[in-house]
């Protein structure tokens, strides 16, 4: 942003466990905006041209910086997102170095050219290879503000191209400090640009120029973003909402099971796009495991996660607890009790208390919307059909959980299950597996980040076919001039390729 005008307004970020201001960053206009694209542009040509071996060694220097300053990283998160020390290392910092491990690794003969084998006699000289795209806008939310934009620059620069980040307005100070870890690890300055600003910054960058969108965020901003790529042509991702279902099976470890739902539920304070945010429990066990949740979430201890050790940290935006708030009202006045929490907490900062709320039905808002905030809903189920019923009553399908000793059950009812990723006797843990695709079905978004699928999305294949086999000038069964002697060469082959060259026509 060095050569960059003199912005026209100011953004402040500010800490929600102490609600006072820790920094501005600039709102970037149009103009800047586009700058930041033809700067980013110009540095991709020659980082394209290095082989994916050089690219990925300079990444693996990125990871050890990372992983030296990784303090520092935690520090800027915890102070602008408010989430736990323990939080903020394992699941921002510690995640993007296992995924640098695996890409790496991996990248140089993922991205190789591929010679496809095709039927005979077509031309056997084919090659795939994987272009990058050019210039990769990176739209991310204010939930893992570190880990969600560097995770798609790493898969953008192994790929060979370069990224302009608009982080979220709410979370934008650790942005600005991931860059300057990735530059001193060895990646070109001006590769990778940071645009900061609100959605109207996201909206220009759109406008700027870019070859593809990789879109973090709400449902709603997810929309609007595919809506603008559609008209501009410019491929995009979404990686949009959960409501992650956790179903306990009969004969699940209700021990594991319910420790799992607290840590799942309000990890993050539940700003979680993987969170667990409704839980079915069989009717013979609906009230042991109530009793085991309200128990394990008032052990939990929540605070300021600078000044003390804690479980559970503050909430980033004020309409958030609002919203949370609005869903237990909700619940309360369609007859649900509340077991633990249920009013914002009395002291400085956001703060909403975990809280757990039983005899929840789908008729009310907690079960239907995202809530995104330290909000657990349990409902019951007479059998296990109702339970996968319930559990795919939803717009949204990105994570989904199931517990039970019974693997080979477990399986199977996973797989009956509409949603992205299901786990099996754990939360989270797919999100951390370097090697597997993530991504939604349903409203929860469009494409795959992560693992294989997330590096190829990052390019376009490109692919020259190689006619080694030309026929004489003349002689070509495809070309002019026709014949029916041709013609009929053709159906003798394409009757032998099929295999039905001795079928007659029925
Ligand atoms: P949001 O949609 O409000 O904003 C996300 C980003 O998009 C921000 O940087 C914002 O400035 C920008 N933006 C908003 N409108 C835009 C527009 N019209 N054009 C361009 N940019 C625009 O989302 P949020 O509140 O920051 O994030 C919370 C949401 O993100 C939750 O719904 C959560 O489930 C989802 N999320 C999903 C995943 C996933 O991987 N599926 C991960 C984390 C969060």
């Amino acid at each position: 942003m060095a050569d960059s005008p003199v912005p026209a307004r100011m953004l402040t970020v500010d800490s929600p466990a102490r609600e006072e201001p820790i920094g501005e960053v600039p709102v970037l206009g149009a103009d800047e905006v586009k700058a930041a694209v033809e700067r980013a542009r110009a540095a991709q040509k020659a980082w394209a041209a290095r082989s994916v071996r050089d690219r990925a060694a300079v990444l693996k220097r990125v990871r050890a910086r990372l992983i030296e300053r990784m303090d520092e990283v935690a520090a800027c998160v915890m102070r602008e997102n408010g989430k736990a020390r323990t939080e903020a290392v394992m699941h921002e910092v510690g995640p993007l170095a296992l995924q640098i491990t695996w890409l790496a690794k991996r990248a140089p003969k993922l991205l190789e050219a591929r010679a496809p084998r095709g039927l005979a006699p077509m031309p056997r000289g084919t090659k795939i290879h994987h272009r990058p795209r050019g210039v990769v806008g990176i739209i991310s939310p204010w939930n893992f503000p570190f880990l969600i934009p560097f995770s798609a620059t790493v898969e953008a620069l192994l790929a060979g191209n370069a990224v302009v980040i608009k982080p979220s307005e709410h979370t934008p100070l650790v942005a600005e400090l991931g860059k300057r870890i990735f530059n001193e690890g060895g990646v070109p300055s001006e590769l990778i640009q940071v645009v900061t600003g609100d959605a109207g910054t996201g909206a220009a960058l759109l406008e700027a120029g870019i070859d593809m969108v990789s879109f973090t965020g709400s449902v709603n901003g997810g929309r609007k973003v595919a809506a603008r790529c559609g008209e501009l042509l410019v491929p995009c991702t979404l990686e949009l909402g959960g409501k992650a279902p956790l179903l306990i099976l009969p004969d699940a470890d209700l021990e594991r099971a319910s420790s799992a739902v607290v840590f799942g539920g309000f990890a993050n304070s539940g700003q979680v796009c993987v969170g667990v945010e409704r839980v079915y429990v069989h009717e013979r066990q609906y009230e042991d495991v109530v009793a085991r949740l309200v128990e394990k979430t008032r052990a939990l201890r929540q605070g300021d996660p600078e000044h003390e050790e804690v479980d559970v940290g503050a909430m980033v935006l004020p309409p958030q607890l609002d919203h949370v708030h609005v869903l237990v009202e909700d619940a309360r006045a369609k007859g649900a009790r509340i077991l633990t929490g249920g009013a914002r907490v009395e002291r400085k900062g956001r703060f909403y208390p975990p809280t757990i709320l039983a005899d929840v039905t789908h008729e009310m808002r907690v079960a239907k919307e995202e809530i995104f905030g330290p909000l657990v809903p349990v409902m019951r189920y007479s059998d296990v059909e109702e339970a996968v019923r319930l559990c795919n009553d939803s717009h949204l399908g990105l994570n989904a959980y199931v517990f039970g000793n019974d693997r080979r059950q477990a399986h199977a009812v996973a797989e009956r299950i509409d949603a992205g990723q299901v786990v099996v006797n754990d939360v989270f843990l797919n999100y951390v597996m370097p090697e597997l695709p993530f991504g939604g079905v349903k409203a929860s978004g469009i494409g795959r980040a992560h693992g294989e699928e997330g590096l190829l999305s990052m390019c376009h294949p490109h692919v020259v076919v190689d006619d080694r086999k030309a026929f004489a000038p003349g002689s070509d069964p495809w070309w002019f001039p026709y014949a029916d002697s041709k013609t009929a060469k053709i159906v003798s082959w394409l009757k032998k390729t099929v295999g039905l060259l001795d079928v007659t026509s029925r």
